[in-house]
């Protein structure tokens, strides 16, 4: 069996080989932390999300859609808390300037498991026992302060505690000893200026997040569409975050994709639709190929809650590198909308009707990560088995068992040879085809290796016209993962393709 880091370098070999992923910016030296997906890489991108549009949003009567702007007024975020709280803890090492992020280290201690993966967990262990009483006391002063992970740098004593540990570790990277500074905050959001002048009152941010632009739409949102509670607004979108350590492939990236819904209730029913959202949003990763004992829902613990949420459960996946988050799904009260209503001064109420009651709507969000949902299903999908060449000999195979509804392409015509007849009528069912699935047509080398071609890129259905197309009028469609040929009369292509696509 492959170890994890060999499973995720073929992957990574193979997204780059074949277009789906690609380094941002490879020719200068690449970009950390950013990605660009390729040819393969958009269509799937693309699956992930229209499917995610099609089952949150379309498919519901409750749910509309909203596409707000990335760079929003800067109050947005002193509203959110993200100006003053969303900040990491940040440790350098002096020697070699690697930079690690310090609740990385609370987490892998707690778990008895590093996050970090590599060469970090030889410093986790190195200095476990004296990191388990680190660990211990930040959890109770964290209790004691009600603070959230993110905050826990500002904490003066905390501070003065990991200093004495960081004396005596050694760096992760480059394994001097005393070389680490003590934690310091950081804050995640990328800052920029809107228009002219480069000073203080000009200052923006790249969004960190989709989902305050849906809280300061929610108004909008609810006087002209005249919705009723329960309702949730959905937003797909990129957003910005400086990491630290950007890692793992695409799984911790600097810039990437949200697929955000808050699902706006009276507060009597949030325990209701919390419960019904974490299932909900577990059995679709499920329906989409994603094995549910590689799954698992994480409850945040009490002290790990952020401030606003009552309630939080990661969705998570084991990865090559380590069973890690998906999605999260929270119950947010009602802190956005009552801290936006206290920021702006305008009124964020809701009124019922009926009961004739004026109340701020508590808020389940589920948020999901669009790169991480790409990555899980491109890890899924990695398969290696053997499948007999062109003379009937067994060969090494790579193939993607990518859902056919999550495949680039869905179907790929081949004429056998190049042969006048059997090009021509491949052209013809490719063109027929085309303009319903993402099609694709291939003349180029032995049969053997355009499958194999088509294997890698994931694509369900191969259609092949022979020799005998010429005389019967049928051609062969190949099963990608059982390899069973099937002998299918060329008018009845349409038909077998949207049975075993299911659509
Ligand atoms: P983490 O603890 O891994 O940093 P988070 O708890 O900060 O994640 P959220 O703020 O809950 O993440 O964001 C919601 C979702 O957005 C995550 O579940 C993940 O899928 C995605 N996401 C967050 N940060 C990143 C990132 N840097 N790169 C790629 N996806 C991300």
């Amino acid at each position: 069996m492959d170890k994890p880091n060999d499973l995720m370098d073929k992957l990574v070999s193979l997204c780059k080989r074949r277009g789906f992923i690609f380094q941002s910016s490879e020719i200068y030296g690449g970009l950390n932390g950013c990605w660009d997906y390729g040819p393969l890489g958009v269509e799937l991108k693309r699956n992930v999300k229209n499917l995610w549009w099609r089952d949150m949003v379309t498919s519901r009567d409750d749910m509309v859609g909203l596409d707000a702007s990335i760079i929003m007024n800067p109050k947005v975020w002193e509203a959110s808390g993200h100006v003053g709280g969303f900040a990491d803890p940040m440790i350098d090492c002096k020697k070699c300037k690697g930079r690690f992020r310090a609740d990385q280290l609370y987490y892998a201690v707690r778990e008895g498991q590093s996050r970090q993966g590599g060469s970090a967990s030889v410093w986790f262990s190195a200095i476990a026992d004296k990191v388990e009483d680190a660990s211990a006391v930040m959890e109770l002063q964290l209790k004691k302060k009600g603070r959230q992970i993110r905050e826990w740098t500002n904490d003066f004593e905390l501070v003065r505690y990991d200093q004495e540990q960081s004396e005596q570790a050694p760096c992760p990277a480059c394994d001097e000893k005393g070389s680490l500074t003590v934690p310091r905050a950081f804050n995640l959001m990328f800052k920029t200026h809107c228009g002219a002048m480069e000073d203080s009152s000009s200052v923006t941010y790249l969004r960190p997040e989709t989902a305050q632009g849906i809280f300061v739409n929610f108004k909008n949102v609810l006087d002209t569409q005249r919705l009723k509670l329960p309702f949730g607004i959905a937003q797909i979108g990129k957003a910005f975050r400086n990491e630290i350590n950007p890692r793992n492939y695409t799984f911790r990236s600097r810039e990437f994709e949200m697929m955000e819904v808050e699902y706006f209730c009276h507060p009597s029913q949030a325990d209701q639709w919390y419960q019904y959202w974490r299932k909900a949003r577990f059995d679709w990763y499920v329906n989409l190929g994603l094995r549910s004992d590689r799954l698992r829902l994480r409850d945040h613990e009490k002290d790990e809650l952020a401030h606003y949420a009552k309630s939080c459960v990661d969705i998570e996946y084991a990865f090559p590198f380590g069973v890690s988050e998906l999605e999260g799904v929270a119950n947010r009260t009602d802190f956005d909308l009552k801290r936006h209503q206290e920021y702006s001064g305008r009124d964020m109420s809701y009124y019922d009707d009926q009961t004739k009651e004026r109340f701020l709507p508590y808020v389940i969000e589920p948020s999901a990560g669009v790169d991480r949902s790409v990555l899980a299903f491109l890890c899924e999908a990695y398969t290696e088995d053997e499948a007999p060449d062109d003379k009937g000999l067994p060969q090494k195979r790579v193939l993607m068992r990518l859902h056919p509804k999550l495949a680039p392409i869905k179907v790929a015509v081949f004429p056998l040879v190049k042969k006048d007849r059997m090009q021509e009528i491949a052209h013809k069912i490719h063109e027929q085809l085309k303009g319903r699935w993402n099609a694709f047509y291939d003349e180029k080398g032995a049969v053997g290796r355009r499958y194999r071609r088509q294997d890698e890129a994931g694509t369900p259905f191969c259609i092949t016209v022979d020799g005998q197309t010429l005389e019967d009028q049928t051609v062969t469609i190949r099963d990608r993962d059982s390899l069973a040929q099937d002998r299918v009369s060329c008018d009845r292509i349409v038909d077998y393709l949207s049975e075993h696509l299911g659509n």
